[in-house]
């Protein structure tokens, strides 16, 4: 039997507002393969970013489970699941969120160095790993710049150098090319997808684009907060 890297089960995600309630999350199940490349799919508001924070780590759901490779995240202990997503999931946002006061090596060089304490990795291993990582998104020209030095494309591509400068199994994708024309998103997806071949990662991305439906191994339809 193939290997589930990511399991939903029964997962509901209720936001009260006032009296109001938003089943944002309204019981969804899948299973998702090890090494594959899916896509989150479906209107505005139907709930698609609200998953991919569940499945992130980012966010507990109000039932239900989500199991990473065999373990049951929302079952840690909170210290546990916050060094479980700093080392083993990736993200890539559509605004990059780079820090503006560090170059794009320290932004790359930042998830690691929060990791090397326990893990003790020296600081010149870590700037050689993020050096390397900058190079493969074929950024080695602009790794002393600030993030305001950066075109769109480079920011979003120094954001996936951050996001698998820690070598991920999973790397969740939310509208990363949201903000981009054409052309810059085309490369930020022959880097994403050059990605999962080359480092076997499982790759989620939530995006609006029904262009990207033929390019990856499965989709996930969401419309009113349920499968589609
Ligand atoms: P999508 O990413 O598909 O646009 P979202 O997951 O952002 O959808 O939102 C799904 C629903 O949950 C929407 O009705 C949205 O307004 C609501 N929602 C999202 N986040 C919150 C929040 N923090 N508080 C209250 N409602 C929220």
């Amino acid at each position: 039997m193939s290997k589930k890297s990511l399991v939903a089960k029964d997962l509901h995600k209720i936001y009260r507002r006032g009296h109001k309630e938003v089943r944002a999350v309204n019981g969804i199940d899948f299973e998702i393969k090890s090494g594959s490349s899916v896509l989150i799919v479906g209107p505005s508001g139907a709930g698609k970013s609200t998953l991919l924070h569940m499945l992130g780590a980012l966010d507990k759901p109000t039932s239900g489970k989500i199991l990473l490779e065999d373990t049951d995240i929302y079952k840690l202990p909170d210290r546990d699941r916050a060094m479980m997503r700093n080392q083993r999931i990736g993200f890539v946002f559509q605004f990059y969120h780079l820090l503006s006061e560090f170059t794009a090596l320290e932004n790359v060089m930042m998830p690691a160095l929060m990791n090397s304490g326990s893990l003790r990795i020296a600081k010149h291993i870590i700037r050689k790993r993020a050096t390397d990582v900058l190079r493969s998104v074929g950024l080695e020209n602009r790794m002393d710049h600030l993030p305001s030095r950066l075109s769109g494309g480079e920011s979003q591509r120094v954001a996936i150098a951050r996001a698998i400068m820690n070598e991920p199994q999973l790397l969740l994708c939310d509208e990363p090319t949201g903000n981009l024309d054409s052309n810059n998103s085309e490369s930020i997806y022959e880097i994403l997808f050059s990605l999962k071949e080359k480092n076997g990662m499982t790759i989620v991305i939530v995006s609006h684009d029904e262009k990207l439906v033929p390019r990856v191994d499965s989709t996930i339809r969401l419309k009113d907060g349920k499968l589609a």
